[in-house]
Formats: structure tokens, C-alpha cells, sequence
């Protein structure tokens, strides 16, 4: 390690906030000199930093085609530029008077009254997250200035952010202070959503296993196992021996049932066992599946649907089929075309069951038909009727089974070993995945390369669809069952 990077170590930067709000722990491991050891960066950050520095791109060539840019080299230079009065300074370094906190916004942006502007480029479109409010805010109080910091948002909206950041940002700066001082790794929680999807995750999840921690319980959040820790229910196998009524109310955790349910998904997570609560109820009919692959990296605000996936009758991997729209721009394209098969399955089997995991399909439904004014429009209505076709397989599961795992996601489910055993045909596909890969597809020129792309992404739509059959045979051989 260089000296200037065991220096830079011990500052607080700005940006820090994302990770900070993410997590403290991630914020801690960042700074420290082993994380490059442990750190394993998803392509989708990767994709993100990409689209991020693009949009920075746009906006640095924007500004330089009416006004004088320089870009800053160092404080001192940066000092220099703003003693010269230069009218916008790319990348400026900000440096706190005890030299704590070193602050690179965007752009300095020198406004008519000769004072500068914090202006930050972000690909978010939601300029109100506090890690944004924090980072801005903490340019604000290195500037010394009362003039509000400006985020230009991915969709070219912009945002002031004003005093109403300046708790944020105070918290942030010493809530750091304390995590840089800090020579232990903070205790933290598990968090399945958040630390799935974390490059740390193969460094923590050991940690939180050895530890018995109580939040790898799925339904148990932070705060619930703060509470259950406080009152001596301090591990996962405590937990697994006690009874509803003994447990003591805490945050997240009151009602009867849901303690029961806590129980028994503590002691399904010890013995590896599936465990039945009632009957599962799924609905007859001609059982199609049904899953959708969305972009939200378009830049516009909303998510363009470029593919929407089936598997029909008897469900062997040729019976597959899809609607694929090859950009944005053919969005509602593509959405016209899911309606017009989703008519023609509606003929074919007039008891057809469209099942899908998660409700995220019904709720993008929900949402193209908004976007393109069709709420009442009749395919539309047959598919969000309460009575509809559309039929969420997560449901059943979450209401009736306890399962040895983490999380209840599809691929949790089903690539699990004991239970429904089915392996994706590419292991390192999933929803990230299929969102780098088609935004990689996006940019690609050589037509070859973006057939083999759209190949491998069609691939993984259609493993997906096999896989909720699988899941839903895998119930009827499994399960006690009950017919609606
Ligand atoms: S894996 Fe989880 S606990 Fe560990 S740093 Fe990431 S988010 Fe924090």
C-alpha cells in the first residue's frame, strides 16, 4: 500500500454514503487494506459504475459547449481554479479544514453572483435517496456555502438539495469518524436481500452461521433479533426450542403466528427439513408458466419489458415461447404482442392457469397497462381479475410450507439440492445477470456476438419457466394437497 492510499484510508469521502447506507459493515471492510482480498465486484456494479460515468460523460460535454471547463488535478489546483474564478471545475477536490474529509463533486459550477455550486451527475432517478442528500449535503458544508447542491438525475430531471440534508449528512460524517477509528469489524445483522446480492457475502455469511445469528431466520429482521437477543433468546438454536407463547414481544415479532412461524423456520434451518403446516391448495386448470425479463437501467424512468416468457402444454423445453423486443423503443411493441398470445392461449385453454413466482408479474401487468392507458382494455381485465388466470406459485409455498433456506426466492427454492434440485443450464445466470447482459447487448455492434447474447439470455427465460414446472411438480409429488 502506498502512503497516499494509507492516508486516503483514514478520510471520509462523500461517496462513502452509498455503502454506508447499505450497510455499515460494507462501509467498514471497504476502508480496509485487505478488502481488495474479499471484495468481489458483481458485473451489474460494474454496469451501473459504466452507465454512471457515461451520464457524467453527457453532462461534462454539455457544459463545456457553452462554458469554460477545467478539470482539477489536486486540492491545491482545484483552490487555484476557484481563485481564478474558472466557470466550471470538473471533478474539484474539496478538502475539510482538519483535512478529514476529502470531497470530489462532479462539477463546481460558478453561478453569476461568482459563489460555486456542487453539481453531481447520478444515474438514480430518485434524487430524495438520503446517500444522495448525504454526499451533496457534505459538499455543501466543505464549500461553506448556503446555495443548494444540484443532482442531475439519469432521466435529465434535476434536484436542489438544501439545508433539509444537513442532519443526514452530519450523522454520516460522524458515524464514520467512528467506524474509521474503529479497528473491529462492526456487528451487523443478515439481511438476505441486501447481503445476497453484497460482494462480501462469502467473507460474512461464515461469520453470521458460526454465530447462530438469529437474523439468518427468515421473518426475523435486525431489529426482531435485537429484541429476542435483549430478552436471552440469543441464537437460532434457542430460538428452535422454544414455544410461541414463550417468546416476548418485540419489533416485527407479536403476533402468535408469526412467532410459531419463526420457531418452525428455526428449526427447519438446523435440521435441513421441509416442514407442512397445512395442505397446499393450488387451482385446476391448463397450467402454463409465465416469467418476464426487465431492464430498469433505460435512463427514461420506466423499466422497458424486453421479454416475456412461457411454457405450455407438456411443458418440454421445445413448448417454449416468447415475445422479445429488441430496445426501449419497441416497448409498447412488445406489450401489444404478450396481449395478442396471451388472447390466443385464452382460446386455446379456456381454464388456463398463467403460474408465475413472486408477484411481479402481475404487478408489471398492472403497470404497462397504465403506461399505455389499457386498464380497460379487455385481455387486461381477464388477466387482473382476482379471478384471472394469473396464479403467484410463491403464495401457496409462503403460506403453508416452512423450508430450510434464507430466502424464498425461486432460485433459493429450486437450486437447493434437498428440494426441488433444478440446476439453471448457464449456474451464473440470474435476474443481474440477464440485466448486464442485455444492456451489454444494447452497445454491441457485431450482430454475431449480440445473436449469441439474445441466445443466452433466452436461455435463462426459458430455464426459468422449466423451473416454476419443476417446482410445481416437485409441490404435487412432495406435499399434501388440496384442490380449488
Ligand atoms: S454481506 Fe451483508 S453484512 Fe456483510 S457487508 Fe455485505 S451487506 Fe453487510
Amino acid at each position: 500500500m502506498t502512503e497516499k492510499s494509507k492516508v486516503a484510508l483514514q478520510q471520509i469521502n462523500p461517496s462513502d454514503a452509498v455503502p454506508w447506507k447499505f450497510c455499515r459493515r460494507r462501509v467498514w471492510l471497504d476502508k480496509q487494506s485487505t478488502s481488495d482480498e474479499l471484495l468481489h465486484i458483481s458485473e451489474l456494479n460494474q454496469l451501473i459504475v459504466e452507465l454512471g460515468l457515461q451520464h457524467e460523460q453527457r453532462i461534462l460535454e454539455q457544459l463545456a459547449s457553452s462554458k469554460q471547463v477545467v478539470e482539477a488535478q489536486s486540492v491545491e489546483h482545484t483552490q487555484t481554479l476557484m481563485g481564478e474564478k474558472t466557470e466550471v471545475i470538473y471533478q474539484g477536490q474539496l478538502l475539510s479544514p482538519d483535512e478529514s474529509i476529502l470531497g470530489m463533486p462532479d462539477f463546481l459550477v460558478l453561478t453569476p453572483k461568482g459563489e460555486y455550486q456542487p453539481v453531481d451527475a447520478k444515474l438514480s432517478l430518485d434524487g430524495q435517496k438520503e446517500e444522495i442528500k448525504v454526499q451533496l449535503g457534505v459538499y455543501r458544508q466543505l464549500l461553506q456555502t448556503e446555495l443548494p447542491g444540484v443532482v442531475i438525475l439519469g432521466n435529465g430531471d434535476q434536484v436542489e438539495i438544501g439545508d433539509e440534508a444537513r442532519a443526514s449528512s452530519n450523522k454520516f460524517i460522524e458515524d464514520m469518524g467512528i467506524l474509521l477509528q474503529s479497528t473491529e469489524m462492526p456487528d451487523v445483522r443478515y439481511s438476505h436481500s441486501r447481503c445476497k446480492s453484497c460482494p462480501y457475502y462469502s467473507h460474512c455469511r461464515p461469520i453470521f452461521e458460526r454465530k447462530g445469528d438469529l437474523s439468518m431466520v427468515y421473518g426475523i429482521q435486525g431489529r426482531a433479533a435485537d429484541g429476542l437477543e435483549a430478552n436471552g433468546v440469543s441464537n437460532i438454536k434457542t430460538l428452535a426450542e422454544m414455544s410461541a407463547s414463550q417468546l416476548p414481544d418485540v419489533p416485527y415479532l407479536k403476533k402468535k403466528e408469526k412467532k410459531a412461524r419463526a420457531i418452525l423456520q428455526a428449526q427447519s434451518y438446523l435440521s435441513g427439513e421441509a416442514i407442512q403446516c397445512q395442505a397446499i391448495r393450488l387451482p385446476e386448470g391448463t397450467w402454463c408458466h409465465f416469467d418476464i425479463e426487465d431492464n430498469p437501467l433505460t435512463g427514461t424512468g420506466g423499466k422497458h419489458v424486453y421479454l416475456w416468457g412461457f411454457l405450455l402444454p407438456p411443458y418440454s423445453k421445445e413448448n417454449y415461447e416468447a415475445v422479445w423486443t429488441d430496445s426501449e423503443e419497441k416497448d409498447e411493441e412488445g406489450w401489444l404482442a404478450f396481449l395478442a398470445l396471451i388472447e390466443r392461449y385464452r382460446q386455446a385453454y379456456p381454464d388456463l392457469i398463467l403460474a408465475h413466482y413472486s408477484n411481479h408479474e402481475r404487478a408489471t401487468i398492472k403497470h404497462y397497462a397504465e403506461r399505455y392507458a389499457m386498464t380497460e382494455n379487455d385481455t387486461v381485465c381477464y388477466l387482473l381479475d382476482e379471478n384471472g388466470p394469473l396464479f403467484d406459485l410463491q403464495k401457496p409455498i409462503l403460506d403453508n410450507l416452512v423450508l430450510p433456506l434464507l430466502g424464498y426466492g425461486l432460485k433459493d427454492i429450486c437450486k437447493h439440492k434437498e428440494l426441488v434440485n433444478f440446476q439453471w443450464d448457464d449456474d451464473d445466470s440470474g435476474s443481474e445477470w440477464s440485466i448486464v447482459l442485455f444492456n451489454r447487448f444494447l452497445s454491441e455492434g457485431d450482430p454475431e456476438t449480440k445473436r449469441n447474447m439474445k441466445k443466452s439470455i433466452l436461455q435463462y427465460n426459458q430455464d426459468d419457466v422449466v423451473a416454476t414446472r419443476r417446482l410445481e411438480e416437485w409441490l404435487r409429488q412432495t406435499f399434501k394437497m388440496e384442490s380449488i
